[in-house]
């Protein structure tokens, strides 16, 4: 019974939420006929089951990259409740060793006060650590924020991490400087706003944002150019699976081209 109705919720999660992103046709073959056609039926719930254990064998690896604020932490938690992905952010890992006051925080802290990036030596492991969990290995993975230099991306390769895609947000630095300068983040609920574009309308909400302290014009400067100066040696060990994504526009047109670009990744696989 347990079974039958785990099935059965597979196979409309898979229709309701693949059938937005993946060109299934509809579950009744054609949408004016008033009663299900039974072939059709049992040929979306074959199609179905296969895709289901395709997911479940070969869960999605993502890797999203983009400049600091170029939107990928936006996308992520798209990405997430579209895939159901464990979704690894380094930065976020990074921030919480700090707040513990682990080790690894402690080594960490000053580079990311002055906007540069945390030794190869000290994040590689924690990211090949988190990725063989059982969480990743059965729900796959979005890293977002790794690999940022060679070295990094050369360390999952020489582990046998594969991704199935490498997601890159292409922002301009004008505005990328603009979006970082005027970010605050709700300490309460993590939701993120901007001064400008996207201001909170409840003044309790207001009264109580943060600032990432990295997030100054002077800071992001540094995080610029730590970026750029990775950028091409990171790209090129992601040409055969790279796509590049205007992240210029409205989050829900990048969310779309996104969730396209991961949709048509799998099917590669
Ligand atoms: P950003 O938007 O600047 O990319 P993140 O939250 O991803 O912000 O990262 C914040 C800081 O954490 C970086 O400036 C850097 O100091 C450190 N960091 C995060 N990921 C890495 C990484 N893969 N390698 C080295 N340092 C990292």
């Amino acid at each position: 019974m347990r079974n039958t109705r785990s099935l059965l919720s597979a196979f409309f999660l898979l229709f309701g939420s693949a059938s937005a992103f993946l060109p299934l046709r509809p579950m009744w073959g054609s949408t004016s006929s008033p009663h299900p056609d039974s072939s059709s039926f049992s040929l979306h719930l074959r199609a179905a089951l296969t895709q289901l254990q395709m997911s479940k064998e070969d869960p999605p690896k993502i890797i999203i990259s983009g400049a600091p604020a170029s939107g990928k932490g936006t996308q992520c938690e798209i990405i997430k409740e579209k895939f159901g992905v464990v979704h690894l952010s380094t930065g976020d890992m990074l921030r919480a060793a700090v707040a513990a006051g682990t080790e690894v925080g402690k080594l960490a802290k000053d580079y990311m006060d002055n906007g540069k990036l945390v030794p190869d030596n000290v994040i590689i492991g924690i990211v090949k650590d988190r990725l063989a969990e059982p969480d990743c290995i059965e729900k796959g993975w979005l890293l977002d924020g790794f690999p940022r230099t060679a070295a990094q991306a050369e360390a999952l390769e020489e582990a046998g991490v594969k991704a199935d895609c490498f997601l890159f947000l292409n922002v301009p630095d004008s505005v990328l400087v603009e979006r970082v300068v005027g970010r605050r983040t709700d300490p309460q609920t993590g939701k993120i706003y901007h001064m400008k574009f996207s201001p909170p309308e409840d003044e309790t909400i207001l009264q109580r944002l943060e600032q990432r302290s990295d997030d100054t014009e002077e800071k992001v400067m540094v995080r610029l150019e730590q970026f750029h100066a990775n950028e091409d040696a990171v790209k090129g060990k992601y040409a055969d699976i790279s796509v590049a994504i205007d992240g210029n526009r409205a989050p829900s047109d990048v969310s779309a081209a996104v969730l396209a670009a991961i949709a048509s990744s799998k099917a590669k696989v």
